[in-house]
């Protein structure tokens, strides 16, 4: 099949690679000219391990193509994903300008070539419930028949970042919101050699399919909420949470994943889609309690560990070395997006201590971000030189079991704050580091 992708970030270029590793032929769109130049120059702007080579390969084969110009990009598409941003506006609602800003280009262009046959307009981004209405009504604006000249079809992304190449390519649902049988079979048809396995295709209304991806997500939030408040309770009563999620993760009704206590959830989507289901609801006159809770919990959840450290040294920070490993605001992705350790670098900053970073990813990322502001250290242990904290803030492999003696010699104090528990509090005092971690005793 012959298909077009707008918006080329980590959905869009995932997507449009993977669908053109099982043999379609696929042109990606970005408005970014600069990314464009880079993936067409071999180069990939985003870090997402087994992404490159499904790239090289699909681009060596002429079946993955990437042009600033959606013009180029329509003629020949028979569907055309739409996977662009969808920021919160101030209110927390989904900023809907660049997905209805594109269909409103793609319905003129149709316009002005009758000539062009049926396409299906798919809505990758996470939009809210309603959204495929209202593109639909844009196409019917210009005069464009449901049915027979168009269709709009709602397909969230379940996609991981970090394993985003692997959840693409075995999915363990696809989600197709379309009321259109002609959508739905050619959507169908698309999806089926991802499901070779027996994993689901489900096909169901539009607005069910937008609350299915919102509503994801918000279980996801909370559940990882729910481990936090867990864990600061543990703190409070002596008990261990790893010993408490083992407990609890037995039980298959509860399930062992996203169980794991830490500095609270970042991202470009957990944040912005809890606040943007709220929103949802309170425009429906619904108050959603839970969600309320989930905001404000991660919000103090993600301050924990710098006000810790402010604690810990009596508030004297100004001139204090620190150290952090890990700024990715989760493991194997370079994204930074809301990440929990920017947070805590900027109350840091604020209090005026001298920060010198480590990720193995995301160092260029973080540097448009903060500047100078930081130290860019070449290596983790460089990172340590001469700092009185370490402070860990993303779950990279590489910090999991690094050489302890080689930190402690590097580190002008063995002070250890851990916001992913990476380590065993028992075994990290008795080798002479002052450790803490989140909702697990600490061993004086
Ligand atoms: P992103 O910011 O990485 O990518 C969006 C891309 O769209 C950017 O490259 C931007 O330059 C481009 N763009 C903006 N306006 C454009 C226009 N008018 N024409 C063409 N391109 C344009 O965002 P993302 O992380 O890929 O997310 C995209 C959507 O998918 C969001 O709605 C997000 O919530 C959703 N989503 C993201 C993930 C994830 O893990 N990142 C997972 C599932 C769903």
């Amino acid at each position: 099949m012959k298909l077009a992708i707008v918006g080329t970030g980590y959905v869009g270029l995932v997507t449009g690679t993977c669908f053109a590793e099982m043999g379609n032929e696929v042109i990606c769109v970005d408005i970014d000219a600069r990314k464009i130049e880079k993936l067409n120059r071999g180069e990939l702007p985003i870090f997402e391990p087994g992404l490159e080579i499904y790239y090289e390969r699909n681009r060596r084969e002429g079946r993955l193509h990437f042009t600033t110009s959606l013009e180029d990009a329509l003629p020949e598409s028979e569907v055309i994903f739409l996977a662009l941003p969808t920021p919160p506006g101030e209110d927390g609602s989904a900023d809907l300008s660049y997905v209805l800003g594109v269909a409103d280009q793609i319905a003129r262009w149709m316009v002005a070539h009758p000539e062009t046959g049926y396409k299906i307009i798919v809505n990758k981004s996470t939009v809210p419930v309603g959204t495929a209405d209202r593109v639909r009504e844009i196409f019917e604006s210009y005069g464009l028949k449901a049915g027979e000249q168009f269709d709009v079809v709602s397909n969230p992304e379940f996609l991981r970042e970090g394993v985003a190449v692997d959840d693409f390519m075995k999915p363990e649902r696809v989600i197709i919101g379309t009321r259109s049988p002609r959508a739905a079979e050619i959507m169908t048809q698309l999806y089926e050699p991802f499901v070779r396995q027996g994993n689901p295709i489900l096909v169901m209304d539009e607005r069910s399919s937008e609350m299915t991806k919102y509503a994801a997500n918000a279980f996801l939030a909370t559940k990882i909420t729910f481990m936090n408040e867990i864990a600061n309770v543990c703190e409070r009563v002596g008990a261990n949470v790893d010993e408490v999620r083992r407990g609890i993760g037995l039980d298959s009704r509860i399930g062992k994943q996203f169980l794991y206590a830490g500095i609270g959830f970042g991202g470009s989507c957990f944040p912005k889609d809890v606040k943007a289901l709220a929103r949802t609801a309170e425009e429906y006159g619904y108050a959603f309690q839970i969600l309320k809770a989930v905001l404000d919990v991660n919000e103090r959840q993600r301050r924990l560990l710098a006000e810790r450290v402010y604690d810990y040294f009596e508030g004297q920070l100004e001139g204090r070395r620190l150290a952090v490993w890990g700024l990715a605001f989760k493991a194997n992705t370079d994204d930074v997006r809301e990440a929990p350790s920017h947070v805590i670098i900027r109350k840091l900053l604020e209090h005026g201590a001298d920060l010198v970073v480590f990720d193995p990813e995301a160092m260029a990322n973080t540097r448009a971000v903060f500047g100078d502001a930081l130290t860019y250290a070449p290596g983790m242990y460089e990172a340590l030189d001469g700092a009185e904290a370490l402070i860990i803030c993303t779950e990279w492999n590489e910090f999991r079991r690094p050489d302890f003696q080689r930190m402690r010699n590097r580190l002008a104090r063995p002070l250890i704050f851990d916001g992913r528990n990476l380590y065993h509090p028992k075994r990290m005092a008795e080798m002479g580091f002052e450790y803490y971690s989140i909702g697990r005793p600490h061993y004086p």
